[in-house]
């Protein structure tokens, strides 16, 4: 068993540049994969073990930090990317290992010194260890990518024998709507348009316009939404042709998110929300009366 444990997404892509950040630290690793087809993905263990875990990507955090704690034991550094996956399983394995954790390094300088952004990016934290066992996720893009070989030995987990909680989350998600980063029209909802009786016509608008739906912080913080459809500065980045922002005021935070739109369409009570003001097309009224209005004019 190496000290270096690396905790990976299958179908993240990004996977060479977060080899190339751990080859820093200058050790060995074990590396885990989860993913349904994750012995799919080129790996280069150096002298370590792989293990796949053939879970949907789309299990839940508490899901995996469960399945992954028995191999998360006895690690001087347990990594992972700054992804949503990341983000979202990396506090949970440390809550249970009781151990610190970094979160979005960018520079690794040697076993205890690390890297990372602070206050938006504005300034460069420098982090020095005591020593003992950390977790971190790296932002992948500030690391060149490296190529690996396809890895000969691995060992297949078996989840059914692990915990019959993956039965309730290995399908991947059912979901017809296109990827939110893909869309040609992407619904954004904001704080304003998630109530019990706006929600089933902000779906059916998105069914109509084959549109990917995405929301603001608060829309993800309160759980209406999964954090990955989060659009902004610390969520996704987007370009569609058209965004339809529902409900939302536009504050800097999420305008960074949708730079490259072409068209921006917003629908606001407020006129005077900085996104209304920013807008193509600017709709004043409440969403309860607009939103039936738009579906019959479809
Ligand atoms: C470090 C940091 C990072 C952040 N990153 C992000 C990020 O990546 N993405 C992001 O989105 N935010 C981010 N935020 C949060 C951001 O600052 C805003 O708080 C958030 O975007 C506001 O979301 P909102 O527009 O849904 O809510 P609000 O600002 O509350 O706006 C709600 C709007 O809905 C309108 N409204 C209410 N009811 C109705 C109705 N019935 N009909 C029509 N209109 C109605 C209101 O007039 C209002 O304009 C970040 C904040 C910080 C500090």
């Amino acid at each position: 068993m190496n000290a270096l444990l690396i905790l990976h997404r299958h179908n993240h892509n990004e996977w060479a540049r977060l080899l190339a950040a751990t080859a820093k630290l200058n050790q060995g690793f074990d590396v885990i994969v989860c993913g349904l087809d994750a012995d799919r993905l080129p790996i280069q263990p150096l002298h370590g073990e792989v293990l796949l875990l053939p879970v949907a990507a789309e299990a839940g955090p508490e899901v995996l930090s469960e399945l992954l704690l028995p191999y998360c034991q006895k690690r001087s550094h347990i990594v992972a990317g700054t992804d949503h996956w990341g983000r979202d399983l990396m506090p949970r394995l440390a809550a249970q290992l009781d151990l610190p954790m970094i979160s979005e390094v960018t520079a690794i300088a040697g076993p205890q010194q690390w890297s990372r952004p602070s206050w938006a990016g504005a300034i460069e934290q420098s982090i020095v260890g005591d020593g003992s066992s950390v977790l971190f996720t790296v932002r992948p893009q500030g690391f060149s990518p490296v190529s690996g070989d396809i890895a000969k030995d691995y060992q297949r987990l078996s989840v059914a024998e692990l915990t019959p909680l993956v039965e309730r989350t290995i399908e991947p998600s059912q979901s017809m709507r296109p990827q939110l980063t893909e869309a040609k029209t992407v619904i954004a909802v904001g704080r304003g348009a998630c109530t019990e009786q706006l929600w089933p016509l902000v779906e059916a608008l998105a069914d109509k316009l084959e549109a990917a739906i995405g929301g603001t912080r608060p829309v993800i913080d309160s759980g209406w939404l999964p954090s990955e459809l989060q659009v902004g500065q610390t969520g996704q980045l987007i370009a569609p042709e058209r965004y339809i922002g529902l409900g939302i005021s536009g504050a800097t935070q999420h305008m960074a998110g949708i730079k490259q739109a072409k068209t921006v369409i917003a629908v606001n009570q407020d006129a005077d929300a900085p996104l209304m003001q920013l807008a193509d097309y600017a709709l004043t009224g409440e969403l309860d009366k607009v939103l039936p209005e738009l579906l019959a004019s479809i």
